[in-house]
């Protein structure tokens, strides 16, 4: 398996503009540091522990994105150093991030989880309860978010047109929440959606983010 190779592959076949984060779950430091040799900067993970592991055994300047769910009681272990937040969908963990951002004194950068897909089992916001979020008082005194855009997963399906209609949705939902509760905010700009299966479908339909896993580091040991 020649994961420079893969990177390489996917960088090539993707615009420019749509970052690439390289989804490292499950695979060891040594991938990740093979990587970072060649340019790459961005590396997502879905478990807090797994993530602070390769924090301390890579450089400072790796970007780490925690795409997984987080639990309120874990943001502390991450809140010093992590690059961006892919998963809030709760005033709740808003509340606990920007607290601990304070802390560290540093704005930790937020994407508001939407869920798109037909599974029930995936988390996320639909349109209303972010609007509500938007419009809270408690939400307009956090000082410590940055909330850069929204980030969603697909319905897990050998359909694309299933696929390609629910990110054309949450591309629609992030225009809208744009134009009304960001317009002068230019660091909402980011839309993540995109993995291994489907990257291609979510960048014509206005990704500009990509969560890259299995396509670059090949399958991992779990279902
Ligand atoms: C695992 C994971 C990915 C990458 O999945 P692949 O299919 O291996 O590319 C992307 N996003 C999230 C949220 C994930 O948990």
């Amino acid at each position: 398996m020649d994961i420079i190779q893969n990177l390489k592959n996917i960088r090539e076949s993707v615009p420019e503009n749509v970052a690439l984060v390289a989804v490292s779950k499950t695979k060891p430091a040594d991938m990740v540091k093979e990587l970072y040799g060649v340019g790459q900067l961005d590396f997502g993970e879905n478990k807090v522990q797994e993530l602070v592991d390769k924090q301390q055994l890579l450089p400072e300047t790796v970007r780490w994105h925690m795409i997984g769910h987080l639990q309120t009681n874990k943001v502390k272990f991450i809140a010093p150093f992590v690059h961006l937040v892919h998963g809030v969908d709760s005033l709740k963990l808003l509340r606990v991030i920007n607290k601990e951002g304070e802390k560290n004194n540093r704005m930790i950068g937020c994407l508001f989880q939407m869920h798109i897909a037909r599974e029930e089992s995936k988390f996320g916001l639909d349109q209303n309860a972010l609007e509500e979020i938007l419009r809270s008082d408690e939400y307009h005194e956090m000082e410590y978010i940055n909330i850069q855009g929204l980030m969603g997963m697909a319905t897990f399906t050998d359909n694309s047109e299933v696929v390609r209609k629910e990110f054309k949705n949450l591309k629609r939902i992030f225009e809208e929440i744009k134009k009304e509760f960001f317009e002068e905010k230019p660091d909402f700009a980011i839309l993540s959606m995109g993995m291994s299966d489907d990257y291609l479908i979510a960048i014509e339909e206005g990704s500009n983010m990509i969560r890259v896993g299995s396509s670059i580091f090949g399958r991992r040991n779990y279902a």
